[in-house]
């Protein structure tokens, strides 16, 4: 393998004549065993601007399937919670089940009986008790906003409901039954507050129209930067934790 600029060469048998190979990790030219150097190089140059597009391309796929949630929940883990991470801390207790807690970052409280289970097990239970825990928290925070934003849109759900939603963030029912995404809590405050504020208002404008977003507006003059957030980090929310 031979390196010029920020690029690889690989010489192939089989190949005729030099292609070029974008991934996440490098760029690569496969050239012919006995292609010069010189040529190689001026191949490359002269592909530049396609060069170019093709890692945006790569690179903004890349970043659209993000995860936020770590891949393994172990000591010094980042936890996404309503848009910040946070470092995790494990103990051992001599409880029955996973403690959860939350103060400058999250402390996880690891039954000793459960040292017996392997590392893949251990890693689906604290994986599990997290999102037990985040889907109690959205119900909380929901209902602090549902409550508030009732009482100043005079707008009143016949119910709440946090759920998991494979495509949607919330929805509102023709009798008024909110659903929300418990997923919302791993986003900044101010989106699961959007989209309480956008199903509330579903109450009175049926749709989108211009009057809807008006009603919108009311209490969340900065809802356009929430549902920008959304369209930016909303494919990688909804792979959950
Ligand atoms: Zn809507």
């Amino acid at each position: 393998m031979n390196t010029l600029g920020d690029y690889q060469i690989r010489r192939s048998t089989r190949a005729k004549r030099a292609r070029i190979i974008v991934t996440a990790e490098k760029i690569e030219v496969v050239a012919p065993l006995r292609m010069p150097e010189k040529q190689i190089r001026q191949f490359v140059a002269a592909k530049q601007a396609w060069l170019e597009s093709a890692k945006n391309k790569v690179q903004k796929h890349v970043e659209s399937i993000v995860r936020l949630s770590p891949l393994e929940y172990t000591e010094g883990a980042l936890i996404p919670y309503q848009g910040e991470y946070y470092v995790l801390a494990l103990k051992v207790s001599q409880e029955r089940k996973i403690l959860i807690s939350f103060e400058q970052g999250f402390v996880v409280s690891v039954p000793e009986s459960f040292s017996k289970l392997t590392s893949e097990d251990l890693n689906v239970r604290i994986q599990q008790a997290f999102i037990h825990w985040m889907m109690q928290m959205a119900a909380q925070q929901s209902r602090h906003y549902i409550e508030r934003y009732a009482a100043l849109y005079h707008l009143h759900p016949r119910s709440i409901v946090i759920k998991t939603q494979k495509s949607r963030w919330g929805s509102c029912g023709i009798h008024n039954d909110i659903n929300l995404n418990w997923l919302l809590i791993l986003a900044p405050a101010a989106v699961l507050e959007y989209v309480v504020i956008h199903e509330l208002c579903h109450i009175q404008e049926r749709n989108h129209s211009a009057a809807f977003w008006l009603l919108v507006a009311k209490h969340c003059p900065d809802y356009k930067s929430s549902r920008q957030w959304l369209k930016q980090h909303g494919a990688s929310l909804m792979l959950g934790l």
